[in-house]
């Protein structure tokens, strides 16, 4: 068996035990929110009559994602100092008179059954919600447009995640050889789809920011389904519809890390989004030519391009070329009239002279076949930015550890995809209600001299 609930490194250092995270998740204003959008029961329908509002089965989900099991979970639920501090709550901050018992394991089981067809429009309201603590909390405050270099409140961390199937592989041919029907499963493999280790479940992204790194200050954004199915452009392409969804919701977002999964295609996409987009250049990418260009010294040079920067050739005086990367003078973006952006760089030339080329790719590249987003980098893996900035993409690997340490096993608890989903945004409820209570526990302990406007009026 393994321990429950014992959530992160953070949590157990300051005194976040299990019962002092689900009195947070409780308090958590996400919870009536998302339960007025559930489209109401039809009284008619056959089915067992429901004593407990969404609220219950809301906040159920909450503790689910600090206990990491069912049993666990309702066992919390079910101490009576516990239940009689949720009718409380309820009493006042939802205007609800809860039933003097706190439902049983099946009714949960019913009712979280019932509730996850709405999974994705939960997690539509929980990202909404999200984005509102975020600016609170000093993230995704709205300025500019687009920035080259944004701080950290402003740049987003994605990654995807498997988590295992509640079942493991032995059990479950066991189970089919023996008749039983189980639902259907992805297999995925970790570490790269071609040459990582095989799991078999359901992948999910999730998508964070924190303001700064004061710990558990990290709020979780959004979650979603990444589909095995082919035509969805895999994780990658999940995630750059999801930063072109998030991105429609806030301009504030202006930044955000990836890992390798993320080519030039998709780095592309970002910057016409008007995002700072950062991922690694793999170790292949040697030096290619670009093109002559007819420099204003009246010379014309070569430009070429290696390990996402901008170079030109020198000769040594044994004669050996080595590449000299272009120092990069100046960054911007434009805006379109369609609402996209362009990126220059100006460069620094060898001869002295100024070269303004531009960052995304042209259509004047795809004739030439140059993925430019790839081969050149807005910030390249040796520039400065990138040094001090492409460790924030730890963050979202700290969240992905912390779900796969709160589940019982390192297992899913639940076998469906809409199950999950459940799962998957009670455990980001819960999180973002930790990181509302440490927020508002720093502005009271002064943590904050110069708190932003937007700071000060949420105090
Ligand atoms: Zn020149």
């Amino acid at each position: 068996m393994g321990k429950l609930g014992h959530g992160s490194p953070a949590d157990k250092e300051y005194g976040w035990t299990p019962h002092r995270r689900s009195l947070a998740a409780l308090r958590s204003p996400y919870i009536p929110e998302m339960a007025a959008i559930i489209p109401k029961r039809d009284g008619s329908k056959a089915g067992r009559p429901n004593h407990h509002p969404d609220h219950v089965y809301l906040l159920v989900l909450a503790i689910l994602g600090i206990h990491g099991s069912h049993r666990s979970a309702i066992a919390w639920l079910r101490e009576d100092t516990n239940w009689y501090k949720v009718r409380s709550h309820a009493r006042r901050f939802w205007d609800i008179e809860l039933a003097t018992t706190p439902p049983k394991r099946s009714t949960v089981t019913y009712n979280l059954d019932r509730l996850s067809p709405y999974a994705d429009l939960l997690s539509d309201k929980f990202t909404l919600l999200a984005i509102e603590q975020a600016q609170k909390q000093g993230c995704l405050i709205e300025g500019p447009e687009t920035m080259s270099k944004p701080k950290r409140g402003n740049i987003l961390v994605a990654d995807g995640t498997v988590p295992k199937t509640r079942i493991t592989e032995t059990t479950r041919k066991r189970l089919i050889e023996k008749g039983v029907k189980l639902p259907e499963v992805d297999e995925h493999r970790e570490g790269g789809e071609d040459k990582g280790v095989r799991v078999l479940g359901f992948k999910e992204l999730l998508v964070a920011v924190r303001p700064d790194a004061f710990p558990n200050s990290r709020i979780i954004l959004s979650r979603t389904h990444v589909p095995k199915e082919k035509g969805y452009g895999g994780e990658a392409g999940i995630a750059v519809r999801e930063m072109e969804k998030l991105r429609k919701l806030t301009k504030g977002f202006l930044g955000l890390r990836y890992d390798g999964a993320m080519t030039g295609m998709h780095l592309d996409a970002m910057l016409k989004l008007g995002v700072s987009a950062i991922s690694p250049v793999p170790k292949d990418n040697i030096q290619r030519m670009l093109y002559d260009i007819d420099c204003t010294c009246g010379n014309q040079h070569t430009l070429h391009t290696e390990g996402g920067e901008f170079v030109e050739l020198d000769v040594l005086d044994t004669g050996k070329t080595y590449s000299v990367p272009c120092k990069r003078v100046e960054q911007y973006s434009r805006k379109n009239a369609d609402g996209t952006h362009r990126w220059y760089a100006k460069l620094l030339l060898m001869c002295g002279e100024h070269r303004t080329e531009r960052l995304d790719t042209t259509a004047a590249d795809k004739k030439l076949g140059f993925n430019r987003a790839h081969h050149v980098r807005l910030h390249p893996p040796e520039s400065q930015y990138y040094k001090d900035t492409y460790g924030y993409r730890a963050d979202i690997e700290s969240v992905n550890n912390n779900l796969d340490s709160t589940l019982y096993r390192h297992r899913m608890i639940t076998d469906t995809k809409g199950r999950q989903a459940l799962v998957v945004l009670g455990f980001a409820m819960a999180r973002n209600a930790i990181s509302a209570e440490v927020y508002a526990a720093r502005l009271k302990a002064g943590h904050f001299s110069d708190p932003p406007k937007e700071l000060a009026s949420a105090a």
